[in-house]
C-alpha cells in the first residue's frame, strides 16, 4: 500500500511549528516515515511539489494578498487541510499587528518602507481556504500533532479539545497559580497541550487561543482581585494570542 502523503507549506509565521517537528526525536519521526511520506518540508528537505498530496499542514497566518493564489493552489492539491499552529488557526502572534497601524514604522522605524515589509490585515487561514482541521499551539503540541496524523490515517476525526487548560492542569494535579498568588489564562485557553507551563511553575498564556465562549469579564475579574493584576493589565492580558477575536483597532 503506498504511503499517505504529507507536505509542510509557511506562510506569514516564524516556522516555529515546522522546527518542532524535527524535535520529535528519532523514533518517533523515523516510525512516522513508516506510514507517511513527506513530499515537501522545507526545515528538512530541498524537494517541492507540484502533486496531489494527502495532508497538507499549513504554517502561518494570511497577511499578504499575493499569498492567496498559492494558498488556492495548495486547497485543490489537498485532499485534507490542516492549519498548522496558532498562527495558521487564529492569526496568533501576528494578529496583533491588527491593532496597531503604525507596527512597522514602531518596529523598524527608518526601514519600515522596505517592499518586503508591507502586509494587510492579519487573518486566520480558514478567512480565505477551507480549512478541514486546526491544530492550535504557539508551537504545536508534538503530541497532539502525532495524535492528529495518526487519527487521519486511521480514518478518524481528529479531536481537538474545546476545553480550558485547567482540565489538564488538573488531571496532572499541578497546584494552581491562583493558589499561590500568582495570575492564569488557563481558565479561558484551549487545551490540547498538557498544561505544562503551570507544571513548569509559569502561567498559561493562552497560546492556543480560547475555548468558545469563553467568560471574559469572570477571567478579568480573577486577575485583578485574585491575580493580583492592575486594571489595565488585567483587561489586556489576553492579548498576545487571542488578538484576532478583537474589533478595536
Ligand atoms: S504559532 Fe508560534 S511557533 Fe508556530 S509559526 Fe506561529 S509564531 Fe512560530
Ligand atoms: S494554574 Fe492555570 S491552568 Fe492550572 S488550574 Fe490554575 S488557572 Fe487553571
Ligand atoms: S499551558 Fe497555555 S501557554 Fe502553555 S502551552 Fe498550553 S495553552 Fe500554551
Amino acid at each position: 500500500m503506498s504511503k499517505v502523503k504529507v507536505a509542510f507549506f509557511d506562510f506569514t509565521s516564524c516556522e516555529g511549528c515546522q522546527i518542532e517537528l524535527t524535535n520529535l526525536g528519532e523514533t518517533v519521526f523515523m516510525g512516522l516515515l513508516d506510514h507517511i511520506e513527506i513530499v515537501e518540508f522545507r526545515e528538512t528537505m530541498a524537494e517541492r511539489t507540484t502533486a496531489p498530496i494527502d495532508i497538507a499542514f499549513i504554517e502561518g497566518s494570511f497577511s499578504r494578498e499575493s499569498d492567496r493564489p498559492r494558498l488556492e493552489e495548495i486547497r485543490r492539491r489537498a485532499a485534507v487541510v490542516v492549519a498548522y499552529g496558532s498562527c495558521a488557526a487564529i492569526g496568533g502572534i501576528n494578529a496583533l499587528k491588527n491593532h496597531q497601524p503604525d507596527y512597522a514604522d514602531f518596529v523598524y522605524g527608518p526601514a519600515s518602507l522596505m517592499p518586503h515589509l508591507a502586509s494587510e490585515a492579519v487573518k486566520p487561514i480558514s478567512d480565505i481556504i477551507k480549512v478541514d482541521y486546526k491544530i492550535y499551539g504557539c508551537p504545536v503540541s508534538k503530541a497532539e500533532f502525532v495524535r492528529v496524523v495518526s487519527d487521519l490515517l486511521h480514518g478518524k476525526t481528529p479531536t481537538i479539545p474545546n476545553y480550558a487548560v485547567c482540565v489538564e492542569c488538573k488531571m496532572r494535579e499541578t497546584v494552581c497559580r491562583y493558589a499561590l498568588g500568582d495570575h492564569c489564562l488557563g481558565v479561558v485557553a484551549r487545551a490540547g497541550c498538557g498544561a505544562p507551563c503551570p507544571a513548569d511553575g509559569v502561567p498559561c498564556e493562552a497560546c492556543r487561543g480560547f475555548i468558545d465562549h469563553p467568560n471574559l469579564p469572570s477571567l478579568e475579574k480573577g486577575l485583578r482581585d485574585k491575580g493580583g493584576l492592575p486594571a489595565d493589565r488585567a483587561a489586556t492580558k489576553t492579548r498576545m494570542w487571542t488578538a484576532i477575536y478583537r474589533s478595536e483597532a
